[in-house]
């Protein structure tokens, strides 16, 4: 186990509060420009004021390489509740080099920051941040402040990585969305070596669908569970960054870098909800193949008797599942994916195919 103060074998100093307030800078926007090359910083970047007229700020951290080259950007929590990414954005800070980095690594540590000192997923009165891309300039609280976020620091990124988790009261597997018939994002995503790749083209106003419109390559990698940190999952999903900079020339290449079986590809997947309240039981766990018509959960009424039972509609994998028990009518149950065909496959880029760099 790791104690505090010692992370991915390297002793590290306990930091005193003068020495950490004095890394930070505060500014109302990010201007990678305006950095020095070979330089990392941190900043707490102003996006809106809230009612005593307090900066809300969110926490970014920026390695500008030595030598020009491209600009990945890396978003942790968005959903406030989804804390995995932010250990996946300290590890890969921490471990890159800048001196011999090629180009910019930009990562928001945590993009939806009420929510997240909230616990929470949603902004602020249950808005996704997630549904309002690119948000908008003089609209609402979460619109502004979603509109700011993408104008003031996503759209300078070349690259996007949106770092997601499962929401509370369900449990994921770690998979990729990306849109597998998109050379780039293909690649990123079999680079991120995954346990399941879904294929989803990106849909309107979500971060990474707005990143796409901008021609921001953008994938969305979801690590696991809510509100905890996941070692393996963490682990896995930095490894495949670092491919991924890798592969576009931003590390020196080292060896292998890429490790694990590959991933199952799906070509699409379908929530299956309750149609009933009650006492909800999904019986297959995540990761786990199903047949056609296999029983997949079931729903007993508060007095123990089974009142609904519920079978997987097409053979697939199950992506995530729901973990409360305590269901109303239309509860999420499972998230099952449909493996991809031979013939489509061949229509998604694979990763033997295609390089980022070509
Ligand atoms: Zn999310």
């Amino acid at each position: 186990m790791t104690k505090s103060g010692e992370a991915h074998g390297v002793k590290e100093k306990v930091m005193d509060q003068k020495a950490q307030k004095e890394k930070v800078e505060y500014v109302e926007g990010l201007d990678l420009d305006a950095m020095p090359p070979g330089h990392a910083a941190r900043f707490m970047v102003e996006l809106v004021q809230d009612p005593l007229g307090r900066a809300l700020r969110v926490p970014v951290m920026v390695l500008k390489g030595k030598k020009s080259g491209p600009v990945v950007g890396i978003v942790g929590a968005l959903h406030g509740n989804e804390l995995n990414g932010i250990r996946v954005i300290h590890q890969l800070f921490a471990r890159t080099d800048v001196s011999k980095l090629r180009g910019t690594l930009v990562a928001i540590n945590v993009a939806n920051v009420p929510g997240y000192l909230m616990h929470q997923r949603e902004f602020m009165e249950g808005t996704d941040l997630n549904h309002i891309m690119p948000g908008k300039e003089g609209g609402n609280e979460a619109q502004v402040y979603a509109y700011r976020l993408f104008h003031r620091i996503v759209k300078q990124f070349d690259y996007l990585l949106d770092l997601h988790t499962a929401s509370f009261g369900r449990i994921n597997s770690l998979y990729i969305r990306a849109d597998m018939t998109h050379p780039i994002t293909a690649r990123m995503a079999y680079l991120q070596r995954p346990q399941i790749i879904l294929h989803n083209p990106p849909n309107d106003q979500t971060l990474r669908g707005s990143a796409m419109e901008q021609e921001i390559p953008a994938i969305t990698i979801e690590i696991g569970n809510p509100h905890l940190f996941q070692a393996n999952f963490i682990q896995r999903s930095l490894i495949g960054i670092r491919a991924t900079l890798s592969e576009l020339g931003m590390l020196p290449k080292k060896g292998k870098l890429v490790a694990g079986p590959e991933p199952i590809i799906c070509r699409k997947s379908q929530w299956l909800y309750t149609t009933t309240g009650g006492i909800l039981e999904v019986f297959p766990g995540v990761v786990e193949m199903v047949e056609e018509g296999q029983l997949v959960a079931q729903v007993r009424n508060i007095f123990g008797d089974i009142v609904e039972e519920y079978h997987a509609p097409f053979a697939g994998i199950v992506i995530g599942k729901s973990t409360d028990p305590a269901a109303q009518t239309g509860a999420r149950i499972l998230h099952l994916g449909q493996l991809a065909q031979p013939d489509e496959m061949a229509q998604f880029y694979r990763r033997e195919l295609n390089s980022m760099l070509s």
